[in-house]
């Protein structure tokens, strides 16, 4: 397997392109290195409460001023991809802040507070009891039950903050059901990712700093992985992870390099 035949490359963003708001060296220089040999790349996020505009905008604050929403792919928008597979026209009782509200109505479901075809959980900073409760019926009764993301904790302004996770295993103690979940690591994300951007898994490689979201996603997927050791993986996890990276680099500088030096090979 070599770098110099990936033609699509997904990126992690917290831990990978920057940390803090903060742009990891090399970062910029990179990016223009992929856009003039015409290589494709997404930015993944499973946070699901905000829509790919957000996350454009937050790019080019950083610096990627040439980032649109085009370029970022949401644990929301996969579990959309999924669901209207399913049934495009569904009935949904919803868990989620206001924009992802906005996505699924554009995606043509109807919410709905009774009867739904699906119960559907996102990351929901305004959830309350009332419907973290109703939700808990509908999957009682065995509505079909989906989540955007499974990760426990996602970083806040100053410290990390409670996430979806929490809530999923507050249902499950309820109601002794799980989800079928859609954002990393689970590989429907990437299976939309091929949809989405028209790649070819042989050629696709996902970037991250996490074995067990990150590169475990790629190799369910069957796409490359990459592991930078920017964000949170040490070198010494590498030995003990039943996850192993097809490369591994100290960061996407590093990467770069040795993309850089395979293509003039050529
Ligand atoms: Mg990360």
């Amino acid at each position: 397997m070599k770098l110099s035949t990936m033609q699509t490359f997904l990126f992690d963003m917290d831990g990978t392109v920057y940390l803090e708001n903060q742009l990891f060296p090399g970062v910029l220089e990179f990016f223009d290195f992929l856009r003039e040999h015409g290589r494709r790349f997404y930015f993944l996020t499973n946070n699901s409460s905000r829509h790919a505009l957000f996350y454009a905008t937050k790019l080019q604050k950083l610096g990627l001023h040439w980032c649109t929403p085009s370029h970022i792919i949401t644990s929301g928008e996969a579990c959309i991809f999924h669901l209207r597979k399913r049934n495009p026209r569904a009935r949904i009782f919803l868990l989620g802040t206001k924009d992802l509200e906005m996505e699924f109505l554009r995606a043509g479901f109807t919410l709905v507070q009774d009867h739904p075809d699906f119960v559907v959980l996102g990351f929901d900073k305004t959830l309350t009891y009332q419907k973290l409760d109703r939700a808990c019926a509908f999957i009682r009764e065995g509505i079909p039950f989906f989540a955007t993301h499974p990760d426990f904790a996602c970083p806040g302004e100053d410290r990390p903050i409670l996430d979806m996770g929490c809530i999923i295993k507050a249902i499950e103690a309820f109601t002794g059901r799980l989800p079928q979940i859609f954002g990393k690591p689970y590989p429907e994300m990437i299976e939309y990712a091929l949809w989405r951007t028209g790649g070819k898994k042989e050629t696709m490689a996902m970037v991250g700093d996490r074995l067990y979201t990150d590169i475990a996603m790629g190799k369910k997927a069957g796409i490359t992985s990459i592991l930078v050791l920017t964000g949170e993986t040490k070198e010494e996890d590498l030995a003990t992870s039943s996850w192993q990276p097809d490369f591994v680099f100290p960061s996407l500088k590093e990467l770069h390099q040795a993309l850089a030096k395979e293509m003039s090979n050529l």
